[in-house]
């Protein structure tokens, strides 16, 4: 679909829709991470022009999906931004019972993919915008819908830097991920890269002529394996984690061509996930230190064209708890929860806090059920959710 047409050509008259109607409509979008997300985006966008309300979109570097921001409320900084990610998980060979991308409900449940991961709070945001254009909001909500979350928070940071270079800046981030509406006020970083190791092939009986790239890797796998133990033993610790400290995970290499020759190649993908607290460049800078004052020159004093690359995969910075901040305050008095709780899973809210935006991670829904078959959202949560929303909607037209 072409999303360079003027929005307002192509509205259509405002439709009001229930909340539930509007999760059936984004449900049945297939927005798995791997699939363009633009006709979702496109039906967004149309609605809220619907509304009164212009998007802003932000895509990735091929056009192929789309960050979308709108604005309600009177313009200028401060105000709240409900953000979600439009992205779901495959459902390949996962054992559903029914069709993913038709919304149904059970059990007093409603299945489908992203029910509660997080398209539930998204439908929420949008079938309240009649209710938030009629309240006349004194101060701002915002709609931050993104993509390619599942793939690392992969598209928010360019929605994000367009946030903080062009518009003015809202006061808190609300990111509906699933918490049941609890306050998720921290959680890990993860940091990803690609290790890149070349050596120098050869017959495998002449290993004094070559580098074997894969002995280079071990070598590098040992040596985060080492930080990992260092972690682990000596902290820093946070209670609110399981586990409570940073971590570190080789979760992929691919190496070598046979056992009689000299591996010329190896790659290995590997995370760490640093508690709030340890700096994460600091992580970065020692491995990168190691490769490049220690294994490098040790391999290249062999074979001038061996050495390795360390390259970036993805960054999700850590939410960094801020007890008492605004985002906190605000979320407590939305929910009459008292208490924050640590998250065993990384979101964009490290992303916006990055910029100076506070966040706090809530949202309606379970994580038990994201990611799996037969996803649901109970009807009580997502009753619970707008609730939520609309006592949201009364605190920004005070
Ligand atoms: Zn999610």
């Amino acid at each position: 679909m072409s999303l360079a047409e003027p929005a307002a050509k192509r509205a259509a008259k405002p439709q009001r829709m229930a909340a539930r109607e509007m999760l059936a409509r984004l449900i049945a979008f297939d927005t798995t991470s791997a699939k363009s997300n633009l006709a979702l985006i496109g039906f967004v966008r149309d609605y809220l022009a619907g509304h009164g309300v212009e998007s802003r979109l932000v895509f990735d570097d091929v056009q192929n999906k789309a960050n979308l921001y709108a604005s309600l409320g009177p313009g200028g900084p401060g105000g709240v931004v409900l953000s979600g990610h439009t992205d779901v998980v495959p459902v390949t060979d996962q054992p559903w019972s029914a069709d993913p991308f038709a919304l149904r409900e059970s059990d007093g449940k409603l299945y489908g993919r992203g029910t509660c991961d997080m398209k539930g709070f998204i439908a929420l945001a949008l079938a309240l915008v009649p209710e938030m254009q009629a309240a006349g909001l004194k101060r701002p909500i915002h709609i931050a819908l993104s993509y390619d979350e599942e793939l690392g928070c992969l598209g928010a940071p360019r929605m994000i830097a367009d946030i903080k270079a062009n518009l003015p800046l809202p006061e808190i981030a609300i990111v509906g991920e699933p918490t049941r509406l609890k306050l998720g006020n921290r959680h890990k970083g993860c940091y990803g890269f690609d290790l890149t190791v070349t050596g120098r092939d050869g017959h495998s009986s002449a290993t004094h002529r070559g580098v074997s790239a894969i002995a280079y890797a071990a070598r590098a796998i040992a040596y985060l394996e080492d930080m990992a133990e260092r972690f682990r033993r000596e902290g820093p610790f946070d209670p609110g984690f399981d586990p409570p400290y940073t971590t570190f995970n080789v979760g992929e290499i691919e190496g070598g061509t046979a056992v009689n020759i000299i591996a010329r190649h190896c790659k290995v993908a590997w995370e760490f996930r640093p508690i709030p607290g340890v700096e994460p460049r600091t992580v970065i800078a020692e491995v990168e230190a190691f490769l490049t004052g220690n294994l490098g020159p040790r391999m290249r004093e062999k074979a001038s064209e061996a050495g390795i690359a360390m390259s970036e995969a993805c960054v999700v910075p850590p939410l960094v708890p801020r007890p008492g901040s605004p985002a906190e305050a605000l979320a407590r008095r939305l929910t009459g929860a008292n208490d924050t709780v640590g998250l065993a899973f990384g979101t964009e809210a490290g992303q916006f806090q990055e910029i100076g935006i506070d966040a706090i991670v809530c949202g309606p829904g379970s994580i038990e059920q994201a990611h799996q078959p037969d996803e649901f959202i109970e009807l009580s949560q997502f009753a619970a959710g707008e609730d939520f929303l609309r006592r949201l909607i009364e605190w920004a037209k005070a």
